[in-house]
């Protein structure tokens, strides 16, 4: 039984005891951060996380994010805080920019995938912040079927968990649409394991130059450190092939290949910025910020319509543009044609 809580016109702190009493029960809850849908439990309950994997069919390495409301949850969770994190939580909490720390014993191991370390943010959602301060801190990865895309509403999650879960608070569509932007703090130096919704540059203007972990950009590569970084993500039914490169390139290429795909009678879905002739378009807008809010709804939509193969404009690899490039290229199992 799912109860879904709608609460789209902001926190109502009735509904929110409700669903706190459920964490507080080592049950699950979705609900919205200002990034996409977490699907939460109690982080510090061992069982209660736990049935957040088997839920997702998630890999029981693939640590998970614990969610904060207030800076000195971080000081239960983190043995150690280095300088750099308090500068970073001081400048970008509440907000999408998740740290990794050296973890406390009182986290459990199941939590961060067997790691001694542990990942937590503080969202800068109303919603999210409430449930936390009505309960305890939660552990909570994006709320869809592991290797899915994201949810960015409520929608999505019902589409993945209904029937599987205690509760799905509705609080409409998320703000920035990719996830947080994941920085690891126990090296010498920052390194950065995830783009996400914080761009690098803005964080590098407050802790200077953070090295970028290979597999954020290239081909999928065997890590121990962000273990996530190894498995098939964000992936619809449809096969998704990434085009990117100088712009009038890509457009002649999408182009070229609507037209294959079409003519060999397959069902073609473009995402980006113009329709291209295909069967399928979904429009993800102009701005960095509009491209990465739209680009999980996209990849659903799409193969919601029923397209076979779907065709994805790519981006400028700079602000939010670090994020979609990672997104799309994982969703594509980096089939990438460069032009
Ligand atoms: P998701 O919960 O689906 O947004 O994924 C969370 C991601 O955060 C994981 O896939 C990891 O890449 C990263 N992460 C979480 N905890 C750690 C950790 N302790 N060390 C390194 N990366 C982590
Ligand atoms: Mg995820």
């Amino acid at each position: 039984m799912t109860v879904v809580i709608n609460m789209r016109d902001g926190v109502d702190e009735r509904k929110i005891k409700v669903a706190a009493r459920f964490i507080l029960e080592g049950k699950l809850v979705a609900f919205p951060t200002e990034t996409v849908y977490g699907l939460g439990a109690d982080a510090l309950n061992a069982s209660a996380v736990r049935r957040i994997f088997e839920a997702k069919g998630r890999p029981a390495d693939n640590p998970l994010i614990v969610h904060i409301a207030e800076f000195s949850d971080l000081e239960r969770l983190a043995r150690e805080i280095p300088r750099e994190a308090k500068l970073l939580a001081k400048r970008f909490w509440p907000g999408p920019l998740t740290m990794v720390l050296p973890k406390a014993e009182e986290v459990p191991d199941v939590t961060t995938g067997g790691l001694d370390t542990v990942a937590v943010r503080m969202p800068a959602h109303p919603i999210a912040l409430a449930l936390i301060r009505a309960s305890t801190p939660i552990a909570a990865p994006s709320a869809n079927i592991s290797g899915k895309p994201s949810p960015t509403l409520a929608e999505h999650v019902v589409d993945d968990f209904y029937g599987r879960i205690e509760a799905i608070i509705d609080g409409g569509e998320t703000k920035v649409g990719v996830e947080s932007t994941v920085i690891d703090l126990t090296s010498e130096s920052p390194i950065l394991l995830r783009p996400g919704g914080l761009p690098l540059e803005e964080i590098e203007r407050v802790i200077g130059e953070v090295k970028i972990h290979p597999a954020v950009i290239g081909k999928m590569v065997d890590v121990a450190r962000s273990p996530g970084m190894k498995y098939r993500h964000y992936s619809p039914e449809a096969q998704v092939i990434v085009v990117e490169g100088e712009r009038e390139r890509v457009r002649r290429k999408i182009a070229q290949l609507v037209e294959e795909y079409r003519s060999k009678g397959y069902r073609v879905g473009v995402m980006g910025t113009e329709e291209y002739g295909a069967d399928e378009f979904f429009n993800l807008g102009r701005s960095e910020e509009e491209v990465a809010r739209n680009l999980f709804k996209a990849l659903r939509e799409l193969d919601k319509r029923g397209v076979d193969v779907i065709i994805a404009e790519g981006v400028e690899e700079r602000g939010l543009g670090l994020a979609v490039m990672n997104r799309l290229r994982k969703a594509s199992g980096y089939r990438v044609i460069r032009v």
